[in-house]
């Protein structure tokens, strides 16, 4: 029985798992001191399993009155959580209803979350027997276990030779062969690199004179010897450094053997210290621009509205120069001696943005990637909580989660942009909104800026929630691009296409690039072609998994599935009709550099998209080429749409704006519109206006000449209508609660059975169940039920209310078996 008496203190922590409520575990008394709000412990939690859970409070009373455990073990005397972050932490659950677990585990990196590694041990009293016969990779394994007594999976794999042994292991465990053992071990590990020194003090200098002597006979030895006084500044004293290994080789150009020699022989000591992983950073700092008279007007404003608004919208047109005005801005920000986040859209992070601020900003500046590795974030987070270097963190969306001391104002750039959301996992947080929240915790001001805002964040600003400060003018007058339409119907009427360009777009794009001047080509669809399908029976090829059609990659000469990247082989014969008469259909990027390289012999072609830039160098690259003139033309996806700054460019084609156009979602014409005209804003130089050329069946369709005009107002006043008619958001909130299952039959029950259920609670405000665009992803079928509800509905009343009726749900049999999550704001 356990001795409550002997503690005083309990803690509820929170663990990295998603479950909805805190748990209680007993403080050993020699932790009682240190323990903290916010620290680190490992504790067992389940048979067996021990992780790293995060005091939230401290406290005399235990409520789970039965069963407590202790704390197995604490990581940090510092809490590793700063003030807000618990807080804003349980908003996110709270408010996109999750569990304040999954919160946790996306915002701590696991680098900083303790691994339990999956260790094996034998199990002395297991017996073969005939029924289960051991296959013989399983016998290997045992061998080896045998010899070793308990190992890691990994080592497993190392010694045996076998790859991937996890399902022997499985089979293994469920015969009761083998056992898991839990073993523990810190993910994180800091970098280090090697330092040299001398084997005695700078005081000793006496000493030198001899070393000289023995080495008198070894010139490279004695070489290098000289070049670490001449570093280290050793003679000198006063600004003496240490030396790195790898700079004192480099300086003496020396062979490792040299170097080896004189450490063999005890002159030099190697020692290693911890170093930045981001050393390469310049701390040159260069002044900033000035501000012209409708930037300085526009700063002005934004500060004014500030006195009364929290949130204040900046809307400018492309290349009006808002990031000038955010790098004013943050120098205010600074002199204050407070902390700023600057959001941008995952594919806006580029060299272009990068490097100047690095150049005005140096150190304080961090830059947070999600290519990062997780070594590379525990990193910042570490450096963020011990130190006050980092004044500006420039990331992406989930570097609203670092430990921020005081921030001062968080800047959301290209706001509107759609990859703000979190999809998959929970939470499914929408940055944009989440930072306006942080914000207010640390009584900062949010500044959301774009050409073209979502029309909810329009909606706040039109009816004074958020301030409002628009830029109409490009920076140095350049003028805004000329739209010209191609109509597809009237140039496929009198066959003068060729393949999927118009006449008018070549003629154009020849022209321009007879000026030594470049093209961008942007179509929304990777890979060579979207769709293959057989002549004669119109058999199309799908994903086994998904319900979804494979898309033709020509240079892996494969299919692939877009939404789980299963990968198939080209069918030449019709698997339905048994007829060599498979064709492919559409334009995907890849489709499109070859014709355009064929039409256009004479210049360099390149594309941006998924397929080409899966590291970030293959990215940077691609950019810089085309920056520094290399390629002429650059094919890309909305890749090509987002914070690049090229000033050569003077035709934009968008090869299919129906494309764009036409999904069946309440949100499409705003989209298209967004994506349309930050397209067109990559044309345009110095002097010259650039020419776009919008390649569409429709050219009388409203939205075109939207887009033509660059009217967002004409844009935002028809889509607010019709919210406001069908009661869509900024009118309402929408919740869609997800439904999946391996068994279709099943599915449908239990959704049309919830459904039901839930309609008794929030009446009509319950929509469906339906089927989504895409109903089938990884063998799971999908359906989702839709909550409509009024804007000032309370989320903890409906997070209850839903809770409770899945909870009843559960009481039914079989219902457990359906995957159930919420997407709140869902975009
Ligand atoms: P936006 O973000 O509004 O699309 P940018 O901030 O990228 O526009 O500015 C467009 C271009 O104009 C950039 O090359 C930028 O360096 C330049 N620019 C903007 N404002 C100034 C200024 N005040 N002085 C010098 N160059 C500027
Ligand atoms: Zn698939
Ligand atoms: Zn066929």
């Amino acid at each position: 029985m356990f001795e409550y008496f002997k503690y005083m203190k309990f803690a509820d922590v929170l663990l990295p798992l998603p479950l909805s409520r805190y748990f209680t575990y007993a403080v050993p008394s020699e932790m009682q001191e240190c323990l903290r709000i916010g620290s680190r412990v490992v504790v067992p939690f389940g048979r067996k399993k021990y992780y790293t859970a995060i005091v939230v409070f401290l406290h005399d009373h235990p409520t789970d009155v039965y069963e407590i455990k202790e704390i197995f073990s604490l990581l940090d005397e510092v809490p590793i959580l700063r003030r807000p972050q618990l807080k804003f932490w349980e908003w996110i659950a709270s408010y996109y209803l999750c569990s304040v677990g999954d919160v946790y585990k996306a915002a701590l990196p696991s680098g900083l979350k303790l691994e339990s590694e999956s260790c094996i041990m034998l199990n002395d009293d297991y017996e073969e027997i005939p029924k289960q016969k051991l296959s013989s990779k399983e016998r290997d394994v045992l061998n080896v276990l045998s010899g070793k007594g308990k190992c890691s999976i990994s080592e497993l794999e190392k010694i045996s030779g076998i790859k991937n042994l996890m399902p022997t292991v499985r089979t293994l465990l469920e015969k009761e062969a083998v056992y898991m053992y839990e073993q523990l071990k810190e993910g994180y590990r800091p970098k280090t690199e090697n330092y040299i020194r001398l084997c005695f003090g700078q005081e000793q200098q006496a000493e030198l004179k001899e070393l000289f002597d023995t080495l008198a006979s070894a010139k490279k030895q004695l070489n290098l010897l000289m070049a670490y006084l001449d570093l280290s500044g050793f003679m000198r004293k006063k600004e003496f450094r240490e030396v790195s290994k790898k700079e004192l080789t480099e300086r003496a150009g020396v062979s490792a053997a040299v170097m080896k020699a004189l450490i063999d022989k005890k002159i030099f000591v190697v020692y290693k210290n911890e170093i930045s992983r981001f050393t390469d950073m310049s701390c040159h700092t260069v002044p900033t621009h000035e501000l012209s008279q409708a930037q300085q007007q526009a700063y002005k404003e934004i500060i004014d509205s500030f006195v009364h608004k929290d949130v204040s919208l900046l809307q400018g047109v492309t290349s009006s120069g808002k990031t000038e005005i955010y790098i004013h801005l943050i120098q205010e920000i600074l002199r204050k001696g407070r902390q700023v986040l600057y959001l941008v859209p995952e594919i806006a992070l580029t060299t272009q943005l990068t490097s100047r601020l690095q150049r005005i900003f140096g150190s304080q500046l961090v830059i947070y990637h999600s290519k990062f590795s997780e070594n590379e974030r525990a990193e910042i987070w570490n450096n963020m909580l011990r130190t006050n270097d980092v004044k500006i963190v420039l990331g992406v969306r989930s570097s609203i989660f670092l430990p921020f001391t005081d921030l001062g104002l968080v800047i959301v750039d290209e706001e509107h942009e759609k990859t703000y959301k979190q999809q998959d996992p929970a939470p499914r947080y929408h940055a944009r909104n989440a930072a306006i929240v942080l914000a207010s915790m640390h009584g900062a001001k949010t500044l959301l800026g774009s050409a073209t805002p979502a029309i909810e964040s329009y909606y706040n600003a039109m009816t004074g929630k958020y301030g409002w400060v628009s830029l109409t003018q490009r920076y140095d007058d350049i003028s805004l691009p000329e739209i010209k339409i191609a109509d597809l119907q009237q140039f496929r009427k009198k066959k003068q296409m060729s393949g999927t360009f118009s006449p008018l777009l070549i003629k154009q794009a020849k022209e321009g690039l007879e000026r030594g001047e470049q093209v961008i080509l942007f179509q929304n669809r990777r890979g060579f072609a979207p769709v293959m399908e057989c002549k004669l029976c119109a058999w199309i090829p799908k994903c086994r998994h998904c319900d979804v059609t494979l898309t033709y990659h020509k240079r892996q000469n494969q299919l692939t599935c877009h939404y789980c990247g299963a990968v198939y082989d080209i069918p030449h014969i019709c698997p339905a009709c048994g007829q060599p008469s498979i064709e492919i259909k559409g334009y995907g990027t890849e489709r499109i550099e070859e014709e355009i390289a064929a039409i256009f012999p004479d210049y360099s072609v390149s594309r941006l998209d998924l397929d080409s830039t899966r590291t970030r160098k293959a990215y940077e690259q691609i950019i810089n080429q085309f920056q520094q003139k290399k390629m002429q033309i650059l094919i890309g996806t909305q890749m090509v749409t987002k914070g690049l700054d090229f000033d050569n460019v003077s035709v934009v084609g968008i090869l299919n704006a129906d494309g764009l156009m036409n999904y069946p979602d309440f949100r499409a014409y705003e989209r298209a519109f967004q994506l349309m005209v930050q397209v067109a804003g990559r044309a345009g130089r110095k002097n010259k206006r650039g020419t776009v050329i919008l390649q569409t069946a429709n050219p009388a369709h409203p939205l075109i000449r939207q887009i033509v005009n660059n009217d967002y107002e004409a844009m935002y006043n028809n889509q607010i209508e019709e919210r406001k008619q069908f009661n869509y958001p900024p009118f309402s909130r929408l919740i869609h609660i997800f439904l999946k299952h391996r068994d279709e039959t099943l599915l449908f029950q239990y959704s049309t059975m919830y459904a039901d259920y839930l309609r008794k609670i929030f009446k009509h405000r319950i929509l469906g169940p339906d089927n989504p665009p895409v109903s089938r992803i990884q063998s799971l079928y999908i359906r989702t039920i839709t909550l409509k509800i009024e804007n000032q509905a309370s989320m903890s009343r409906v997070k209850e209310l839903l809770q409770q009726a899945y909870e009843n749900l559960l009481q039914v049999e079989g219902f457990k078996t359906v995957i159930l999550y919420y997407d709140v704001d869902p975009l």
